[in-house]
């Protein structure tokens, strides 16, 4: 049997907070319980919210809490290539179809009555019926779009289908959080994703994804998020929960472990 594999995958958008450090303290925990690997993972695909200072800064302050990983560390940025494949087997299924809609389109298309699992109104499947032709000379005349999974096609879960058509390559930034995560998992061989509540509905998303592409699904944790309340406890300053901001004012690494629970 493989050893287990844990990660913790943030992304660099922000400062890390004590729901980050809350998080990859599990990971290791668990991963030390299970005799398993840790890994740390950048999830940098989003290039217009993240950066690369922010990735070093998360490292430090990793490293400041005491913690250490496998190297190297895998930085999404650096291996669009992946997705792309992923991307390629998945319309090589005809399970992709590219979508042009705005957002302001979507929305005034949406049926009202509907919802996806995080309150936004589930695609409407315009650009699913589109003829041919007019994909054609659309995207010929240069015409941005995303590639849009059709959800009815590629599974039966209900859990899944809430989520209706999400887009499986963005417009901007061609791939998404979706493909990079379970090709990433994949190619890492993780075993066990330990990761926040908020995560836990995307992973009907990202097991039918699994199932199309033959991919081991892993054991899925998704754990309470940490609210300000910790921070307010730590910190001198009113809501600070970011973890550059608890080390400017003094509180060690123990301290922060001690009130998240982890002796
Ligand atoms: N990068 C995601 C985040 O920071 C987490 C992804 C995951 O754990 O699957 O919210």
């Amino acid at each position: 049997m493989a050893i287990p594999a844990f990660r913790f995958a943030p992304s660099p958008n922000g400062e890390l907070h004590l729901g980050h450090a809350y998080s990859a303290l599990l990971n290791v925990q668990l991963a030390a319980e299970a005799g398993g690997r840790f890994l740390v993972r950048i999830e940098d695909i989003d290039t217009t919210r993240c950066t690369p200072e922010l990735a070093e800064k998360a490292l430090a302050d990793l490293a400041w809490l005491g913690l250490s990983w496998e190297q190297p560390v895998r930085v999404q940025s650096r291996h669009l290539a992946d997705y792309s494949r992923v991307q390629e087997r998945l319309a090589g299924m005809g399970l992709l179809y590219p979508c042009f809609c705005s957002r302001r389109e979507i929305v005034a298309n949406a049926d009202p009555a509907r919802r996806d699992p995080e309150g936004q109104p589930p695609y409407p499947g315009t650009c699913r019926a589109l003829p041919c032709s007019a994909v054609e000379a659309r995207i010929a005349s240069g015409e941005p779009h995303a590639l849009r999974l059709d959800m009815g096609a590629a599974t039966i879960d209900p859990a899944a289908l809430a989520w209706g058509d999400v887009v499986l390559v963005r417009k901007d930034i061609a791939t998404s959080y979706h493909v990079a995560v379970v090709t990433d998992d994949h190619l890492q061989g993780i075993s066990h994703v330990v990761r926040g509540k908020d995560l836990e509905a995307a992973t009907a998303i990202h097991v039918v994804l699994q199932r199309l592409l033959g991919y081991v699904t892993p054991h899925y944790h998704h754990h309470e998020l940490i609210g300000d309340e910790t921070g307010r406890k730590l910190s001198k300053s009113e809501g600070a929960s970011s973890l550059c901001r608890l080390r400017a004012e003094g509180v060690t690494p123990a301290e922060i472990r001690r009130a998240l629970g982890f002796a």
